[in-house]
């Protein structure tokens, strides 16, 4: 029988792509996805847990689907990282949910959802799996309707940085082999994709663990060479396994988009100490300067956090500094959100929510400068856009990307999408740049 699946995602990219994970293979067993939750007979969670805040969004979203519940019937589940986290905790605190599903077992979905139809049980399953097969993907059938897509190359974390949960809940670092991986951005580009971004929570980190296999810098030149895909990015990579191989492919691979997320975390050395993050300060900017010496237009965005525990002023006027001194391109700042499990609960002086809030309203105005500054060095430049739709707020306009992430609109039709067109930058705002295209000779606009 035909049903509808509702999918709600929070979180990183890693949850966006689990979701259209678990959605390809629910189209295989008869289901539909559909944007309106009153209609789902399946209705799914797919959870955060790497701060408090999301965390609790799962807990009001389910209050919203309980009526539901009892109305039809419908069935509901919660995957991802809070799934995982607390397991049949869930389904203690939860009397109406039937299924919680950890970051492992997104392969076995069809199956736990068909013990629930048939056993009308309640199912748990949040086992770690040694195999690796949680990490293979089905592949599209038909195209795409979509110009680009994530691509999950190696998942899990062993860094255990001491404020994070994620090693908890998405296990130690895995990697995807090479072959599966090329094969599947192989069939990517013969279903229509440009562009490929490839995911983990630390790529740089690729192929550890795995007998005789390429590093992510060559992974990177082997993806280099699939033909039709016109770009590469990737999200996230750990300052301490930046290697000089990958600082060089930024130069030598033309595929490979000139950005990289690089988390900083913090710019003072004891904090970085306490965190566990395995660098210091002047290793993390040394980094960034062979990144600018080898090419010279990448984009730097990176994470941080303000009010770890200890976090005193001069430790904040540091990471001050050192946002001053790289000037990234755009920053993901948030303030430190204890989790239970991790080593920095454990740590004395924890900081008053007052000092870290205005602490991250500091940083957060500061960093609005610098991104309008970032972007309103692009104007007047010609910066190749790949065409990603109609923009949301006209449709006269198209959206895309430059090669350095920065989102630009311009008037442009709908028959641009998928390609790449040289656009002249006109006006930069702070979260995005206006521009034109280009024209050959006055008058005549070049036709794709
Ligand atoms: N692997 C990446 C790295 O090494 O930086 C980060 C992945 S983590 C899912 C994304 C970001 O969430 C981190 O970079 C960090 O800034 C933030 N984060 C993680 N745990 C946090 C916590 N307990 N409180 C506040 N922010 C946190
Ligand atoms: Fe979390 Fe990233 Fe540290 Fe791993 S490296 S523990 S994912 S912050």
């Amino acid at each position: 029988m035909h049903k509808l699946v509702y999918i709600e995602t929070y979180g990183c990219q890693m949850n966006e792509h689990d979701s259209e994970r678990m959605l390809r293979l629910l189209e295989g067993f008869h289901y539909t996805e559909t944007k309106e939750a009153s209609q789902a007979d399946l209705i799914l969670i797919n959870t955060c847990s790497v701060r408090e805040k999301p965390e609790h969004k799962v807990y009001s979203a389910l209050g919203r689907f309980r009526k539901l519940k009892e109305r039809k019937g419908t069935v509901i589940g919660v995957a991802g990282c809070v799934a995982q986290q607390e397991g049949e905790r869930l389904l203690d605190r939860v009397p109406y949910l039937d299924l919680v599903i950890g970051t492992h077992a997104i392969p076995m979905l069809a199956q736990l959802l068909e013990r629930i139809e048939v056993s009308g049980q309640r199912v748990c399953e949040t086992r770690f799996d040694r195999s690796g097969e949680y990490l293979k993907t089905l592949l599209p059938e038909k195209p795409l309707a979509k110009v680009k897509s994530y691509v999950t190359i190696m998942q899990g974390c062993d860094h255990f940085c001491s404020f994070c949960i994620v090693p908890y809940v998405r296990g130690r670092e895995r990697s995807r082999p090479s072959s599966e991986i090329l094969e599947e951005i192989r069939h990517l580009a013969e279903m229509g994709v440009k562009e490929v971004f490839l995911l983990g929570q630390n790529v740089n980190g690729y192929g550890k663990g795995l007998e005789g296999e390429v590093d992510f810098p060559s992974l990177l030149k082997r993806i280099n060479g699939i033909e039709g895909i016109e770009r590469i990015r990737f999200t996230t990579s750990h300052p301490a396994d930046l290697s000089d191989g990958l600082i060089q492919d930024f130069s030598a691979l033309e595929k490979l988009c000139e950005h990289i997320h690089l988390p900083f975390q913090s710019g003072s050395d004891r904090i970085l100490k306490a965190m566990h993050r395995s660098y210091t300060r002047e290793s993390y900017l040394e980094r960034i300067g062979r990144l600018k010496e080898a090419c010279p237009s990448i984009a730097i965005t990176a994470d941080v956090i303000v009010g770890f525990p200890g976090e005193e002023e001069e430790d904040f006027k540091e990471t001050l500094d050192l946002m001053e001194k790289v000037k990234f391109d755009d920053l993901f700042s948030f303030k430190y959100s204890p989790r239970k499990g991790t080593r920095a609960t454990q740590l004395q002086n924890q900081v008053e929510e007052k000092i870290k809030q205005d602490r991250l309203s500091i940083l957060q105005k500061i960093q609005r400068e610098i991104t309008l500054e970032r972007n309103q060095a692009v104007e007047g430049r010609v910066e190749e856009v790949l065409v990603e739709g109609l923009s949301k707020q006209s449709d006269q306009d198209v959206t895309g990307r430059t090669r350095s992430n920065k989102i630009v609109n311009f008037p442009g039709h709908v028959n641009l999408v998928g390609n790449l067109i040289p656009v002249h930058i006109t006006k930069a705002y702070p979260h995005s740049l206006r521009g034109e295209r280009i024209r050959a000779n006055a008058g005549c606009e070049i036709e794709i």
